[in-house]
């Protein structure tokens, strides 16, 4: 299924479901702030293991009531083939057309996932097709620095292909703030006859500290120069976010005079630094 391409560039939203009911009072909030600067979708992170379904299913909800085009993630790992064939037909029932597939990390302290029916994202994708043939336009993970456990690059790309061989129509990369990583990441892709839409992830910078930590976790680079900045600033709030916008807004320039199909921000729940970046690269707005 590949209705989507041709109406590329794409740029779109991340959200996660949040905790709390003032959390979710809040999200409605930025998502109208959001939709105002009209991105062609919102995705909704969901927790491996099933952690987050129920508040995933809530966000979704809420968003398709309002009209929105969303994009479920589903994250495979530590689930049965029923949890999953459960959640799809959901989603289906619903007039849900996209999908994120997802392995997922199992949450420290639930275990590795092994009880559950899949491994890695590839099952996911290979299930999705089987069970619910062309319903959803599906798009995966793509990892231009590389998946922290993969082994060496060349066997990541062949598990990245895997997805794509699985019937993925698109991928979307985790965040990265050097540009040629993108583009060199393409090239290989190219190579090895990929040739699916890879839209660059884009996480805004407004805290270092939660910047520092998600980054060693995810395998993300916060180049030298960057990073020493943007400790200089210490706890001076206003510098950090001017600086992280012109990093991010000279990456996104890059990414798009490149070519790059499209563009997928990770809000973390929070509108102003992507209508910020939304407004300055002049992308696309309703009307
Ligand atoms: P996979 O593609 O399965 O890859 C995982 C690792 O296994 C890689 O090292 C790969 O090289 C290796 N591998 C893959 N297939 C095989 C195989 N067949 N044999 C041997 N090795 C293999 N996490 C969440 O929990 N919820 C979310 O909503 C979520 N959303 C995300 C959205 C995006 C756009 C991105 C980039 C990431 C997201 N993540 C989310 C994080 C993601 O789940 C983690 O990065 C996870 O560690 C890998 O997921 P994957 O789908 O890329 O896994």
């Amino acid at each position: 299924m590949s209705t989507d391409t041709h109406r590329l560039p794409i740029y779109s939203v991340e959200l996660f479901p949040p905790k709390t009911s003032e959390g979710m009072a809040k999200l409605k909030r930025e998502i109208d702030r959001l939709s105002a600067v009209g991105p062609r979708y919102f995705s909704v992170t969901y927790g491996a293991g099933g952690t987050t379904r129920e508040r995933t299913f809530e966000t979704v909800d809420w968003l398709r009531s309002q009209g929105i085009d969303t994009a479920p993630h589903l994250a495979c790992i530590g689930s049965t083939r029923d949890e999953v064939r459960e959640i799809l037909a959901r989603y289906r029932d619903q007039g849900m057309r996209r999908l994120v597939a997802l392995r997922g990390d199992m949450p420290s302290g639930m275990g590795s996932g092994h009880g559950g029916d899949f491994r890695y994202a590839n099952e996911l994708v290979t299930f999705v097709r089987s069970e619910f043939g062309d319903a959803f336009f599906i798009e995966v993970a793509a990892y231009p620095e590389y998946h922290p456990q993969s082994r060496n690059p060349a066997q990541d790309l062949e598990n990245f292909k895997r997805k794509v061989d699985a019937g993925a129509d698109g991928a979307i990369t985790q965040y990265f703030y050097n540009a040629d990583a993108y583009f060199g990441f393409l090239e290989s892709c190219h190579k090895v006859g990929i040739d699916l839409p890879i839209i660059p992830g884009i996480m805004p910078i407004t805290n270092y500290t939660q910047l520092a930590r998600f980054s060693d976790a995810c395998g993300a680079e916060i180049p030298r120069w960057v990073r020493r900045r943007l400790e200089g600033y210490g706890d001076d709030v206003e510098s950090i976010r001017a600086f992280g916008h012109e990093v991010v807004a000279s990456l996104c320039r890059q990414l798009i005079d490149g070519g790059a199909p499209g563009l997928h921000f990770y809000t973390m729940n929070q509108s102003k630094p992507v209508v910020r970046l939304w407004e300055e690269l002049g992308l696309p707005t309703p009307g």
